[in-house]
């Protein structure tokens, strides 16, 4: 395994972290998918309370109990729901008393999309002030944040100076929309921690159309995009979303050759990479507050088709998703009201409303 500095904290983080949201429905074997990935060097460990339907925080309380190595934890608390110091208070406490630990090495003031919204974190009474108290009384090591803003509206949360790190969706797709903010945080010295190193899954399911980013022989698409984000300067720790023990392993194969990307396959990535890959669904699933109940994740993932293969592509796997029962018959894109409640929610700030009606056209 590879450690790298995270910023000034004077803490050793992995080059691989392990992100806890993608446990199966087993317990026992999801806390041993931990202490494998901790046995094999992985130190870097980050959960939020609602991941794996509210139950990844619990099975890494159970990891935590037998852990073969020394290990830091990173959760978070939403910046939507626990808006407020006391609640802030209240989500820390909760998190150390489910993991069963006395201390959150890394906690994240979660999902900033936009200033507005680190404005209303950082307001006297607000969820930055219940944080650093925290900190000062010694709950939390390191207070950072996680965002899906655009690059330059990062760079000046980081020119604040008020957090020691940062979590952001980078990837080989969407890079040159949030390089500003990788660039902030080299500057000032702080961590930075790449969610979405797959895109959502995006990679993984569409392995032969990304195949031009591999470059090793033997790698596939998958692992190729996780050396790219380890391989850019600035970079501390990719976050790789494991269930099994098996992604464990070949996530862990990833850092057992050199960590780099060749200046010709920059070259080529880049004249591939348009607005168009920039602008695919990574099938989050932060826009579902949909008061129409429509699948906006599983129609934009048919949209991704249409971009990425050619409107048959995008048929084809909607009538997969009809015919698997993934969208509702009475919640069609044709149902939408066009009330921008997920546009204002959508981590890729996606044009939702006009795809849906593109789709609903098709759909007729
Ligand atoms: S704009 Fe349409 S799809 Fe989006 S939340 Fe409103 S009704 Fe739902
Ligand atoms: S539309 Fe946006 S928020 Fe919704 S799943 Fe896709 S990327 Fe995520």
């Amino acid at each position: 395994m590879i450690y790298r500095d995270y910023g000034k904290t004077g803490k050793k983080v992995s080059v691989i972290g392990f992100g806890g949201m993608r446990f199966g429905k087993d317990e026992d074997y999801s806390a041993e998918v931990v202490r494998k990935a901790n046995e094999l060097g992985i130190n870097y460990f980050d959960t939020a309370p609602f991941y794996c339907n509210d139950r990844s925080e619990f099975i890494f309380g159970r990891a935590f109990k037998k852990m073969p190595s020394q290990y830091y934890v990173a959760t978070k608390s939403s910046v939507r729901k626990e808006d407020t110091a006391d609640k802030v208070r209240w989500r820390i406490e909760n998190s150390l008393e489910r993991m069963g630990i006395d201390k959150i090495n890394f906690f994240h003031m979660w999902c900033i999309m936009d200033l507005q919204q680190y404005q209303k974190v950082m307001e006297p009474g607000g969820a930055y002030e219940g944080a650093l108290k925290a900190k000062a009384e010694g709950l939390i090591d390191h207070l950072v944040f996680s965002t899906h803003c655009k690059g330059e509206d990062i760079r000046k949360i980081i020119e604040d100076n008020v957090f020691e790190g940062v979590l952001l969706g980078y990837n080989v797709i969407n890079h040159p929309y949030r390089q500003e903010g990788v660039d902030a945080a080299i500057e000032k010295n702080i961590g930075v921690v790449t969610m979405n190193p797959l895109g959502g899954g995006l990679i993984p399911r569409n392995e032969e159309f990304f195949s031009f980013i591999r470059e090793r022989d033997g790698e596939n698409s998958s692992q190729a995009a996780l050396r790219f984000n380890a391989a850019q300067k600035g970079i501390t720790v990719v976050l790789a979303g494991m269930g099994t023990i098996e992604e464990v392993e070949e996530n862990i194969e990833v850092v057992k050759h050199p960590l780099i990307v060749s200046e010709n396959k920059v070259k080529e990535i880049k004249s591939k990479i348009g607005e168009e890959l920039n602008s695919l669904c990574t099938t989050c699933g932060y826009c579902l507050k949909c008061p129409k109940k429509i699948d906006i994740h599983n129609y934009l993932e048919a949209y991704n088709l249409m971009i990425l293969d050619g409107k048959e592509a995008m048929e084809k796997h909607l009538k997969w998703l009809k015919e698997t029962g993934s969208i509702k018959e009475d919640a069609q894109p044709k149902a939408c009201i066009a009330c921008g409640a997920c546009e204002e929610l959508c981590t890729q700030k996606l044009p939702i409303i006009e795809r849906l009606n593109e789709i609903s056209a098709v759909m007729k």
